[in-house]
Protein backbone atom coordinates (compact mmCIF):
# COMPACT_ATOMS: atom_id res chain seq x y z
CA UNK A 1 0.00 0.00 0.00
CA UNK A 2 1.74 3.31 -0.70
CA UNK A 3 1.57 5.87 1.27
CA UNK A 4 -0.45 9.24 1.52
CA UNK A 5 1.45 11.77 1.68
CA UNK A 6 0.64 16.07 2.67
CA UNK A 7 3.99 17.45 2.23
CA UNK A 8 4.29 21.52 2.91
CA UNK A 9 6.59 23.56 1.16
CA UNK A 10 7.32 26.89 2.88
CA UNK A 11 9.71 28.16 -0.05
CA UNK A 12 11.62 31.34 1.25
CA UNK A 13 8.79 32.59 4.11
CA UNK A 14 8.33 32.69 7.62
CA UNK A 15 11.31 34.14 10.58
CA UNK A 16 12.28 32.27 13.36
CA UNK A 17 9.11 33.21 15.78
CA UNK A 18 6.81 32.53 12.81
CA UNK A 19 8.01 28.90 11.50
CA UNK A 20 8.19 27.93 15.31
CA UNK A 21 4.59 29.61 16.15
CA UNK A 22 3.37 27.40 12.65
CA UNK A 23 5.06 24.31 13.65
CA UNK A 24 3.46 24.54 17.25
CA UNK A 25 -0.45 24.84 15.33
CA UNK A 26 0.40 22.02 12.67
CA UNK A 27 1.69 19.49 15.39
CA UNK A 28 -0.83 20.16 17.93
CA UNK A 29 -3.87 19.87 15.73
CA UNK A 30 -2.14 16.99 13.95
CA UNK A 31 -2.07 15.16 17.48
CA UNK A 32 -5.35 16.46 19.13
CA UNK A 33 -7.75 16.02 15.48
CA UNK A 34 -6.65 12.65 15.72
CA UNK A 35 -5.01 12.62 12.21
CA UNK A 36 -3.90 8.71 10.84
CA UNK A 37 -2.48 7.32 7.84
CA UNK A 38 -1.18 10.46 6.24
CA UNK A 39 2.47 11.32 6.54
CA UNK A 40 2.87 15.22 6.94
CA UNK A 41 6.21 16.52 5.70
CA UNK A 42 7.34 20.12 7.09
CA UNK A 43 9.66 21.63 3.95
CA UNK A 44 10.81 24.72 6.00
CA UNK A 45 14.05 26.60 5.03
CA UNK A 46 17.34 25.91 5.83
CA UNK A 47 17.99 27.58 9.25
CA UNK A 48 14.52 26.07 10.27
CA UNK A 49 15.38 22.47 10.06
CA UNK A 50 17.15 22.36 13.62
CA UNK A 51 14.59 23.90 15.49
CA UNK A 52 11.62 22.36 13.85
CA UNK A 53 12.69 19.29 14.27
CA UNK A 54 12.55 20.05 18.37
CA UNK A 55 9.42 20.92 17.71
CA UNK A 56 8.21 17.94 15.73
CA UNK A 57 9.92 15.70 18.52
CA UNK A 58 8.82 12.14 18.04
CA UNK A 59 5.32 12.83 16.97
CA UNK A 60 4.46 9.75 14.41
CA UNK A 61 3.47 11.18 10.98
CA UNK A 62 4.93 14.39 10.74
CA UNK A 63 8.37 14.36 8.99
CA UNK A 64 11.04 16.65 8.07
CA UNK A 65 12.05 17.36 4.84
CA UNK A 66 14.30 20.48 3.19
CA UNK A 67 13.73 22.74 -0.39
CA UNK A 68 16.99 21.87 -1.81
CA UNK A 69 20.04 20.31 -1.85
CA UNK A 70 23.50 20.30 -3.47
CA UNK A 71 24.56 18.37 -6.34
CA UNK A 72 28.31 18.37 -4.64
CA UNK A 73 29.23 15.88 -1.84
CA UNK A 74 31.46 18.61 0.24
CA UNK A 75 34.27 21.12 0.02
CA UNK A 76 34.47 24.98 -1.35
CA UNK A 77 30.99 25.53 -2.84
CA UNK A 78 30.00 28.70 -0.21
CA UNK A 79 26.28 29.25 0.41
CA UNK A 80 25.40 25.62 -0.81
CA UNK A 81 24.15 22.68 1.81
CA UNK A 82 25.11 19.11 0.89
CA UNK A 83 22.76 16.04 1.50
CA UNK A 84 25.17 14.43 4.20
CA UNK A 85 24.71 17.71 6.15
CA UNK A 86 20.61 17.71 6.03
CA UNK A 87 20.53 14.40 6.74
CA UNK A 88 22.98 14.96 10.24
CA UNK A 89 19.98 16.85 11.22
CA UNK A 90 17.96 13.54 11.54
CA UNK A 91 16.05 15.29 8.08
CA UNK A 92 13.98 12.60 6.29
CA UNK A 93 13.11 14.00 2.34
CA UNK A 94 13.93 16.56 0.22
CA UNK A 95 12.05 18.58 -2.44
CA UNK A 96 14.25 18.46 -6.11
CA UNK A 97 13.19 19.76 -9.34
CA UNK A 98 10.86 22.20 -8.29
CA UNK A 99 9.56 24.36 -10.92
CA UNK A 100 11.30 27.46 -9.30
CA UNK A 101 14.53 25.70 -9.23
CA UNK A 102 14.71 24.70 -12.71
CA UNK A 103 13.69 28.27 -13.98
CA UNK A 104 15.90 30.51 -11.73
CA UNK A 105 18.34 28.33 -11.59
CA UNK A 106 18.68 26.52 -14.18
CA UNK A 107 18.62 23.06 -12.62
CA UNK A 108 17.84 20.87 -15.79
CA UNK A 109 17.18 17.02 -15.92
CA UNK A 110 20.83 16.51 -15.53
CA UNK A 111 21.96 18.39 -12.63
CA UNK A 112 18.30 16.92 -10.99
CA UNK A 113 19.58 13.47 -11.90
CA UNK A 114 22.90 14.12 -9.91
CA UNK A 115 20.86 15.69 -7.22
CA UNK A 116 18.73 12.85 -6.71
CA UNK A 117 21.41 10.35 -6.62
CA UNK A 118 23.30 12.55 -3.61
CA UNK A 119 20.02 12.52 -2.12
CA UNK A 120 19.61 8.65 -1.74
CA UNK A 121 23.48 8.14 -1.39
CA UNK A 122 22.86 9.84 2.08
CA UNK A 123 19.73 8.49 2.59
CA UNK A 124 17.18 11.45 1.65
CA UNK A 125 14.18 10.61 0.64
CA UNK A 126 13.57 12.60 -2.49
CA UNK A 127 10.56 14.63 -3.66
CA UNK A 128 10.52 14.77 -7.09
CA UNK A 129 8.72 17.21 -8.80
CA UNK A 130 7.94 17.49 -12.53
CA UNK A 131 5.37 19.78 -14.58
CA UNK A 132 4.53 21.40 -17.72
CA UNK A 133 4.12 25.03 -18.56
CA UNK A 134 1.06 26.34 -19.99
CA UNK A 135 2.51 26.70 -23.29
CA UNK A 136 3.21 22.78 -22.93
CA UNK A 137 0.04 21.89 -21.72
CA UNK A 138 -1.95 24.07 -24.33
CA UNK A 139 0.10 22.79 -27.23
CA UNK A 140 -0.91 19.00 -25.99
CA UNK A 141 2.36 17.61 -25.01
CA UNK A 142 1.79 17.82 -21.88
CA UNK A 143 2.24 13.83 -21.13
CA UNK A 144 4.78 13.23 -23.09
CA UNK A 145 7.10 16.38 -22.03
CA UNK A 146 6.48 15.38 -18.14
CA UNK A 147 7.60 11.36 -18.89
CA UNK A 148 10.66 12.66 -20.43
CA UNK A 149 11.38 14.51 -17.13
CA UNK A 150 11.24 11.42 -15.48
CA UNK A 151 12.77 9.29 -17.65
CA UNK A 152 15.74 12.05 -17.61
CA UNK A 153 16.17 12.20 -13.86
CA UNK A 154 15.22 9.23 -12.48
CA UNK A 155 15.07 6.42 -15.19
CA UNK A 156 19.15 5.59 -14.03
CA UNK A 157 18.08 4.48 -11.23
CA UNK A 158 17.68 0.86 -9.62
CA UNK A 159 14.93 -0.33 -8.58
CA UNK A 160 16.15 -0.04 -5.00
CA UNK A 161 16.30 3.29 -5.28
CA UNK A 162 13.99 4.09 -7.64
CA UNK A 163 11.25 3.26 -4.54
CA UNK A 164 12.18 5.65 -2.02
CA UNK A 165 11.09 8.36 -4.46
CA UNK A 166 7.60 10.38 -4.01
CA UNK A 167 6.83 12.11 -7.22
CA UNK A 168 4.94 15.31 -7.16
CA UNK A 169 2.98 15.84 -10.45
CA UNK A 170 2.40 20.32 -10.14
CA UNK A 171 2.10 22.08 -13.05
CA UNK A 172 3.55 25.09 -13.81
CA UNK A 173 0.75 27.17 -14.71
CA UNK A 174 -0.85 25.82 -11.55
CA UNK A 175 1.71 27.00 -8.85
CA UNK A 176 1.00 30.06 -6.92
CA UNK A 177 -1.57 31.18 -9.49
CA UNK A 178 -4.83 30.01 -7.47
CA UNK A 179 -5.36 28.09 -11.08
CA UNK A 180 -5.93 24.90 -9.75
CA UNK A 181 -5.77 21.38 -12.14
CA UNK A 182 -9.04 20.10 -12.53
CA UNK A 183 -9.33 16.84 -10.27
CA UNK A 184 -9.89 15.02 -13.90
CA UNK A 185 -6.58 16.63 -15.39
CA UNK A 186 -4.35 15.76 -12.37
CA UNK A 187 -6.13 11.89 -12.48
CA UNK A 188 -5.28 11.51 -15.93
CA UNK A 189 -1.27 12.41 -15.75
CA UNK A 190 -1.15 10.83 -12.70
CA UNK A 191 -2.49 7.67 -13.89
CA UNK A 192 0.01 8.57 -16.98
CA UNK A 193 3.11 8.71 -14.85
CA UNK A 194 2.18 5.24 -13.02
CA UNK A 195 1.95 3.50 -16.08
CA UNK A 196 5.24 5.05 -17.15
CA UNK A 197 6.71 4.25 -14.21
CA UNK A 198 5.38 0.38 -13.98
CA UNK A 199 7.00 0.66 -18.31
CA UNK A 200 10.23 0.92 -16.26
CA UNK A 201 10.11 -0.67 -13.31
CA UNK A 202 7.31 -3.21 -13.13
CA UNK A 203 3.98 -2.64 -11.87
CA UNK A 204 4.51 -3.50 -8.29
CA UNK A 205 6.56 -0.64 -8.11
CA UNK A 206 4.14 1.76 -9.90
CA UNK A 207 1.90 0.85 -7.91
CA UNK A 208 4.02 1.71 -4.48
CA UNK A 209 4.79 5.06 -5.72
CA UNK A 210 3.22 7.84 -3.93
CA UNK A 211 2.53 10.59 -6.20
CA UNK A 212 1.22 13.95 -5.06
CA UNK A 213 -0.47 16.68 -6.80
CA UNK A 214 1.25 20.63 -6.23
CA UNK A 215 -0.46 23.34 -7.82
CA UNK A 216 -2.79 26.02 -5.54
CA UNK A 217 -4.13 22.82 -3.22
CA UNK A 218 -6.68 24.54 -0.90
CA UNK A 219 -8.94 22.71 1.93
CA UNK A 220 -11.75 23.73 -1.01
CA UNK A 221 -10.78 21.84 -3.72
CA UNK A 222 -8.32 18.97 -1.62
CA UNK A 223 -11.00 16.48 -1.08
CA UNK A 224 -12.09 16.46 -4.93
CA UNK A 225 -8.48 16.25 -5.99
CA UNK A 226 -7.21 13.48 -3.52
CA UNK A 227 -10.53 11.64 -4.53
CA UNK A 228 -8.97 10.18 -7.35
CA UNK A 229 -7.67 6.90 -7.38
CA UNK A 230 -3.94 7.86 -8.54
CA UNK A 231 -3.22 11.15 -6.19
CA UNK A 232 -2.00 10.38 -3.41
CA UNK A 233 -1.55 13.89 -1.93
CA UNK A 234 -0.35 16.93 -2.31
CA UNK A 235 2.65 19.41 -2.33
CA UNK A 236 1.12 22.45 -0.55
CA UNK A 237 2.65 25.76 -1.45
CA UNK A 238 0.63 29.30 -0.29
CA UNK A 239 -1.82 26.91 2.29
CA UNK A 240 0.81 25.06 4.16
CA UNK A 241 1.76 28.84 5.17
CA UNK A 242 -1.44 28.58 7.35
CA UNK A 243 -1.70 25.95 10.02
CA UNK A 244 -5.86 25.70 9.47
CA UNK A 245 -5.28 25.46 5.72
CA UNK A 246 -2.50 22.94 6.07
CA UNK A 247 -4.31 20.40 8.40
CA UNK A 248 -7.63 21.05 7.10
CA UNK A 249 -5.86 19.98 3.48
CA UNK A 250 -4.06 17.19 5.33
CA UNK A 251 -7.48 15.69 6.39
CA UNK A 252 -9.17 15.92 3.41
CA UNK A 253 -8.50 12.52 2.60
C1 LIG B 1 4.50 24.61 -4.70
O1 LIG B 1 5.23 25.58 -4.74
O2 LIG B 1 4.98 23.47 -4.64
C2 LIG B 1 3.05 24.82 -4.75
C3 LIG B 1 2.28 23.82 -5.04
O3 LIG B 1 2.62 26.11 -4.48
P1 LIG B 1 1.10 26.60 -4.32
O4 LIG B 1 0.39 25.56 -3.50
O5 LIG B 1 1.19 27.90 -3.64
O6 LIG B 1 0.53 26.66 -5.69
Amino acid sequence: MRKKIVAGNWKMNMTFDEGQKLTSEIVNMYKDENVKDVVAILNPPFPHIFPVKKLIGGVEGISLGAQNCSDKEAGAFTGEVSAKIIASFGVEYVILGHSERREYFQEDNEILATKVKEALANGLKPIFCCGESLDIRTAGTHEPNVKFQLTQSLFDLSPEDFSKITIAYEPIWAIGTGKTATADQAQEMHAALRRHIASHYGKEIADNTSILYGGSCNPKNAQEIFSKPDVDGGLIGGASLKSRDFVDIIKSF
